[in-house]
């Protein structure tokens, strides 16, 4: 055999497919230096490797916390070949040049992410050796091939075999993936450490907003097609959140499918009883409660079956063959729910293309869940990002202040808290007539209150549903007298509203003249 031409470094936390490499590596003829773990496996199957400690003449030492942070590793890292002064002076004190370093770090993710971990374990698995040459490498990127995942490991192996050494391209994108690495790396950390206080137990005041992102996947295309998007999620999602999800079925979800599906999901999980929430264009345009999946289905395709054509649908209980075959008979995009019974299963392996997403509900049930939401809200705009706290504000009944000299029936109250969980996740302004547990006409995304009043009116009318006697909730308060009267027209009984404005008076008593009761919740709830 010729001696060797390349050098690798290998220092690997995770050893997936890392002896296969190192293997072909050698029958390449590269030669192989290695950390502890890392280089009695190699040696373990047969392979020559050298340790990092026996090239250094430094032993690994402080239970690791020092094994490669020496001048014989990152100068044989950082050196370019291309300046004779760099060269010499690695000659000089013998420093010999590294080609290839295939690291992974620590596990620090998966150890924060194991429930009990303590601060001590955390502060452990922070590695400082491993990114330091990862930036060593990645900075040299022109003269150094640096690996951060197994998925790299076949293209490099391909390029040497052919060309003996990795293209210009090859290196710079495994230096663009490094020090992404690195930054994630980093930002977990910060993450874990700006959430707890010096005994380790979460402070008080958690960064919330300080999230930190995991990249799922590229989408083919944003809400239009010549737009670039891609899905990220939390480190640690929320149980019961869409991220969590897992695909039972069906084409890939775009962008458009995973914004409503979020909203589908967040508004059905606010329901204790069997929901059936149905979306299109990022708003309900069907909700309803009933007795089981297949009832709840039922009623909430009634409120708008048109625009139910080919809708997000969402389920807070199993689909069962009952629901299932009620819902493949139209055209569906995605239907999501906590578990789909073995029946429903083969009703929609007939339809190939639907997307079936199984998501477990958060614990605990319905209330605590929204109460226990703190996960922050965030809008881009030209160069910045709004946050906001979650829109979580859970409303009692006994919150209610009734204003009207009529009072709502307890039926009518029971409509009234309906009407109002949905119009929270309706955009604003949002007007939603209610009756017996289902919508009967919503009206969304208006810049006028009396608008989307009258749009709801009109979509219950197209629906043909009746609207006397039905409850209606509005998410923000009337600013004058003129909504009241376009609902009382349409057949409201009465109107849940924050209240709070200066004619509050003036609204009040025109729902005293028009016979309908008003209940304040002292709480808007914008959304756009
Ligand atoms: P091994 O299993 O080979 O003993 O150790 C491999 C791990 O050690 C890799 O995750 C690598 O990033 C890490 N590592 C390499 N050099 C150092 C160092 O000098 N300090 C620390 N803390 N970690 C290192």
């Amino acid at each position: 055999t010729t001696s060797p031409t390349l050098t690798a470094l290998i220092s690997v936390s995770d050893k997936t497919g890392i002896l296969e490499f190192a293997k072909e590596l050698h029958a390449l003829n590269v030669r192989l230096l290695s950390t502890g773990g890392t280089a009695k496996l190699l040696a373990d199957a047969g392979l020559p490797v050298t340790e990092v400690a026996d090239h250094t003449g430094f032993p690994e030492m402080l239970d690791g916390r020092v094994k490669t942070l020496h001048p014989k590793v990152h100068g044989g890292l950082l050196a370019r070949r291309d300046f004779p002064e760099h060269m010499a002076a690695a000659a000089q004190h013998g420093i010999t040049m590294i080609d290839i370093l295939a690291v992974n770090l620590y596990p620090f993710e998966a150890t924060v992410a194991k429930p009990g971990c303590t601060l001590e374990d955390a502060i452990e698995n922070i590695d400082i050796g491993g990114p330091a040459m990862v930036r060593s490498a990645a900075k040299n990127w022109k003269d150094v091939t640096v690996l951060t995942d197994a998925s790299q490991y076949a293209q490099v192996l391909a390029e040497l075999k052919a060309e003996g050494k990795t293209s210009d391209k090859t290196r710079f994108a495994a230096s663009v993936a490094a020090f992404n690495r690195i930054a994630q790396y980093d930002a977990a950390i910060s993450n874990y450490l700006s959430a707890r206080t010096e005994e380790g137990t979460l402070s008080e005041y958690p960064g919330q907003m300080n999230s930190n992102f995991i990249k799922v996947q590229d989408l083919r295309y944003g809400e239009n097609s010549h737009q670039t998007a891609a899905l990220y999620r939390d480190l640690h999602p929320a149980p019961g959140s869409l991220v969590t999800a897992k695909q039972l079925q069906g084409k890939e979800l775009s962008y458009n499918n995973i914004a409503d599906s979020d909203a589908a999901w967040e508004c059905v999980k606010s329901f204790d009883v069997p929901a059936c929430v149905i979306v299109k264009h990022a708003n309900p345009c069907g909700v309803a409660v009933a007795a089981n999946a297949a009832e709840a289905y039922a009623k909430a395709l009634k409120t708008d079956p048109t625009s139910a054509f080919g809708g997000i649908i969402a389920f807070n209980r199993e689909v069962d063959g009952a629901a299932a075959a009620h819902v493949a008979k139209q055209f569906v995009e995605v239907l999501m729910a906590p578990s789909f019974s073995a029946e429903a299963l083969e009703i929609f392996k007939a339809k190939v293309n639907v997307r079936l997403l199984q998501i477990d509900l958060p614990p605990g049930g319905a209330t605590p869940w929204l109460q226990g939401r703190n996960l922050g809200d965030s809008k881009r705009i030209g160069s910045g990002i709004l946050l906001q706290s979650a829109d979580n504000h859970f409303l009692k009944k006994e919150d209610l202040k009734i204003v009207t000299t009529l009072q709502p029936t307890a039926q009518q109250l029971d409509d009234l808290m309906f009407a109002w969980t949905v119009a929270q996740y309706v955009k604003s302004n949002a007007i939603v007539f209610c009756g017996g547990g289902m919508t009967l006409g919503v009206g969304a995304g208006q810049m006028s209150r009396v608008d989307s009043t009258k749009i709801a009116a009109i979509k219950a009318a197209n629906a043909g549903l009746e609207l006397k006697g039905s409850v209606v909730a509005s998410d923000a308060f009337f600013p004058f007298r003129d909504g009241v009267d376009v609902l009382a027209d349409a057949g409201a009984s009465c109107v849940i509203q924050p209240g709070g404005s200066m004619r509050d008076e003036e609204v009040i008593a025109a729902a005293n003249e028009r016979g309908i009761a008003m209940v304040f919740t002292g709480v808007r709830h914008f959304r756009h």
